[in-house]
């Protein structure tokens, strides 16, 4: 039988990774293989392998793929890392990474979303993948540091404790700027401090929490 999301992934590559630039082969196949859809809600089926973000419920987004596959090109994974992602949201970033690391830590604040994630990322076998609800600003200390974290939401600034629980080598994607509009910003952890690297503009929900955006609606508190 013809597998029409197989097809659609392959065409996405081609389309919208690989002409601007994507070309960590790791990454390429990673996308190829996980199927975006099933992250969705299935009156989104047919737009999964659109060049957009897509609803997720709760006022958030799956973001858009080749946005996916820019902030996991820049973490430069191997496959031997352990990684912390904040923000799991839909959960099909934290299976982009499960392809490519041996662990990944990710951290939702809202638990509907978390419980679907996982729902989602059991029934596709990531076995390699821990989800918690909280408030991921605060990272996770009990399992620092990290070779790699990733943050999929828009920080005002960059939370001290994520750079605190970055291994020495370590990198940390992470949109931060104003509400509406951030930059793409890589953190290398050296010896002698973090380097920081302007990656380009980007649009992402507000990271909420302790070293984010401030809580602005009743429900989500902590
Ligand atoms: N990477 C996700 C995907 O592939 O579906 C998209 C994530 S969505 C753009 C951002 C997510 O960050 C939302 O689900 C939101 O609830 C979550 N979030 C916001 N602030 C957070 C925080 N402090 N800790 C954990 N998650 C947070």
């Amino acid at each position: 039988m013809i597998d029409h999301y197989k097809i659609a992934r392959q065409r996405m590559v081609e389309t919208q990774l690989i002409p601007r630039g994507i070309k960590d082969k790791r990454v390429l196949d990673a996308v190829r293989k996980v199927p975006r859809h099933l992250f969705v809600d299935e009156a989104f089926y047919g737009q999964a392998y659109g060049d957009s973000p897509l609803p997720i419920g709760e006022e958030q987004t799956i973001s858009q793929p080749f946005m996916v596959a820019v902030m996991t090109e820049a973490l430069e994974l191997k496959g031997d890392e352990r990684v912390l992602e904040l923000g799991t949201g839909s959960g099909y970033q934290t299976a982009i990474l499960a392809e490519l690391c041996h662990k990944v830590f990710s951290i939702e604040r809202i638990s509907s979303l978390a419980g679907r994630a996982r729902k989602v990322l059991d029934k596709l076998g990531y076995g390699n993948v821990v989800v918690r609800i909280g408030d991921g600003t605060l990272g996770w200390k009990e399992e620092a540091p990290f070779d790699a974290i990733i943050v999929t939401a828009g920080a005002p600034e960059i939370p001290q404790p994520l750079t605190e629980q970055l291994k020495i080598g370590g990198r940390l994607v992470i949109p931060a700027g104003g509400e509406f509009m951030q930059s793409l910003i890589r953190v290398r952890k050296t010896e002698n401090g973090i380097e920081k690297e302007d990656l380009g503009g980007c649009r992402f929900v507000k990271l909420i929490g302790e070293h984010g955006w401030k809580v602005e609606k009743e429900g989500y508190e902590y």
